[in-house]
């Protein structure tokens, strides 16, 4: 039956699976595929995992860890806390739509909340773990834009704000980067090569992983006359066709398999 040929890959893929990583899900109320695919790749794949990396931007917006009270919100972290209760070990990078995830959220979700660049020896690889958007450096919009918002005291106080008025503010933001983004050229707002360059310097590692830029795919670059591979996540739409989403794996042996949103394994090195 091919369903079980099916099966058996499937079950082969998630045993062997040391690390997953994941990004750009971009979890809201109304898009309840997108939801359902993300709940599906936590039960079906990251559960046989031994260690779950989410790097940015699981959720479209994050107004602050009061907001875990919200039905949808709570869903979510229930269901990384299951995953993590049954041995998963969870760690999360924010993105920039959601950097405002707190401990609070860390706690409920069973999550360790980890400051980027973040460098995780997985089987062997030396890996830099970011989300992208820092390294977008030729945005210079956005990167003043995320110098402030990323000072605690600017953090400080938004999160005193009632929580009403702080999803307006959000609201009015995404309004207003949606109109800046239309104007912005395809390499503006892609990762600038020099950033990623001294990324690799700095953290020492010949391999990286991120997300953002909504670019799967994997690409080298030469550092110091090192060979460094830089692997992008796709980000997810489950609602719209055609259909998006997936993430990386690494297995036991160090390969890295990249895994379409049905879980088929569409790339690997
Ligand atoms: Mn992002």
């Amino acid at each position: 039956m091919p369903g079980s040929i099916v099966n058996a890959q499937e079950k082969e893929a998630q045993s062997q699976a040391v690390a997953l990583f994941v990004s750009d899900v971009h979890l809201q109320p109304s898009l309840s595929r997108t939801t359902q695919a993300f709940l599906d790749f936590l039960h079906r794949h990251a559960s046989h995992a031994q260690q779950l990396y989410v790097l940015g931007d699981l959720f479209e917006y994050w107004a602050g860890d009061d907001d875990i009270v919200t039905p949808y919100n709570q869903r979510i972290a229930d269901a990384l806390k299951s995953i993590s209760d049954a041995g998963v070990k969870l760690f999360w990078i924010g993105g920039n739509r959601d950097f405002l995830v707190g401990e609070d959220f860390a706690r409920a979700a069973g999550m360790t909340l980890l400051a980027e660049p973040y460098v995780a020896d997985i089987a062997g690889h030396r890996i830099t773990l970011v989300h992208g958007d820092a390294q977008c450096t030729d945005d210079h919009g956005y990167m003043a834009f995320r110098a402030q918002v990323r000072q605690p005291e600017w953090q400080r106080n938004f999160l005193i704000l009632p929580l009403a008025q702080r999803k307006e503010i959000i609201d009015r933001m995404r309004s207003g980067s949606r109109e800046a983004q239309r104007e912005k050229s395809y390499e503006i707002m892609d990762v600038n090569p020099e950033a990623i360059a001294s990324l690799f310097e700095a953290t020492d590692a010949t391999t990286m992983i991120h997300g953002h830029t909504h670019r799967p795919g994997a690409h080298e670059h030469q550092v110091n006359g090192r060979t460094c591979i830089r692997h992008v996540l796709p980000d997810w739409d489950c609602d719209h066709q055609p259909m998006r989403g997936g993430w990386i794996a690494i297995d036991a042996d160090g390969r890295f398999k990249r895994f379409n949103v049905d879980g088929m394994v569409v790339r690997q090195d």
